[in-house]
């Protein structure tokens, strides 16, 4: 089916199957492509109704100003932090994400970089692949046996981490901004009081101004010389500058990150430690689970398009008719 009174402007380079999905049914342009895109804006601003963004674009409120005749902007990935959601609600937009669809995916590589970053996993394929074994064992290892993860945001997807962690038999304690009625692990209201109990911290909340470096250096210095750092939420979660110059000190023990505060650029002084385990921000990255969540971005414009209330809007734009 095809939507030519739903135009929809792409921010930026997107997956085929969404960068199809859109083109093959909505009049659509691409914002990346516009060498003048103050110009294209003024021009044609008013006739877009859709949005389609993900991490590489911000769509902020002077877009949403560009576009008075906006009504969803559909963000690729379940973080959403790029967008600005109380912005888009003053304008009577709906924002929506992709949650759910990516929660085991994401889990998954949170407990794979876990063990990879306490066992030493990649370290220990070098030694195979450098023949450093013909001259010796690999060292020992550190261990998650009898070892505590407090997870910073048990969420949709902390929770499926926590699930994984059990039956790997950690002892688990959370942090967040309130108590969870209906779940049994011990809360700390303080990061810092958190950090103190575990052994690892599990980083899995959301990006944005409200978490910005609240990993900072009293919470590294409470995880301490032992402790292992986690982060698969945003770089921007964790004072990336303190927590380099402590996994050198060896103030801190090791770091797992999936993710970065300059994303693609990684802090250089990180390649030469031994006692870091380095992705380049591939939670959800298989081609099942992102083939789901480029589903849902387009899916989520049709459903407007078709007068639908939206799949998944985020909590800030409740959806009313
Ligand atoms: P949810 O919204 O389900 O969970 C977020 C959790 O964070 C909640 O438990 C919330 O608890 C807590 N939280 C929110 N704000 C704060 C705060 N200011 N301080 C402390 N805790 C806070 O999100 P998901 O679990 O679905 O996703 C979490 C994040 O993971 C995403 O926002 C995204 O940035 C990241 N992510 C990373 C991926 C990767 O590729 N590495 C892939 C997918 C997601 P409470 O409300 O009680 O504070």
């Amino acid at each position: 089916m095809r939507y030519p009174d739903f135009p929809v402007l792409i921010t930026q380079p997107m997956m085929p199957l969404i960068q199809q999905g859109i083109e093959s049914r909505f009049p659509s342009a691409r914002l990346s492509e516009q060498e003048d895109r103050a110009g294209f804006l003024a021009r044609e601003g008013a006739r877009f109704k859709g949005v389609v963004t993900g991490q590489g674009a911000a769509s902020d409120d002077a877009l949403f100003a560009a576009l008075p005749n906006l009504r969803i902007v559909s963000s690729f990935g379940v973080g959403y932090d790029l967008v600005d959601a109380r912005a888009a609600k003053a304008r009577g937009i709906v924002v929506t994400n992709t949650p759910d669809v990516l929660t085991d995916e994401v889990a998954d590589l949170a407990m794979g970089l876990l063990i990879s970053t306490v066992r030493r996993l990649p370290q220990a394929d070098q030694h195979v692949r450098k023949g450093l074994w013909l001259k010796g064992n690999f060292p020992l290892s550190d261990t998650l046996r009898g070892k505590t993860m407090g997870i910073l945001g048990l969420g949709r997807i902390g929770k499926a981490i926590a699930r994984r962690a059990e039956a790997f038999g950690l002892k688990l304690v959370y942090h967040g901004r309130a108590q969870q009625a209906d779940v049994h692990y011990p809360f700390y209201a303080s990061l810092v009081e958190m950090a103190k109990a575990s052994d690892i911290l599990m980083i899995i909340a959301p990006g944005g101004p409200s978490t910005r470096r609240i990993v900072d250096r009293a919470v590294i210095e409470a995880l301490g010389p032992e402790g292992t750092l986690i982060n698969v939420a945003r770089g921007t979660l964790v004072d990336e500058p303190v927590m380099v110059e402590m996994l050198q000190s060896g103030a801190l023990g090791a770091a797992g990150l999936d993710v970065f505060e300059d994303e693609p650029k990684v802090p250089e002084a990180l390649f030469a430690l031994e006692n870091v385990v380095l992705l380049p921000h591939v939670g959800s990255a298989s081609v099942h689970t992102r083939n789901r969540m480029g589903q849902l971005v387009v899916d989520n414009v049709i459903a407007l398009a078709e007068g639908r209330p939206p799949l998944t809007p985020v909590p800030e734009t409740p959806w009313s008719a």
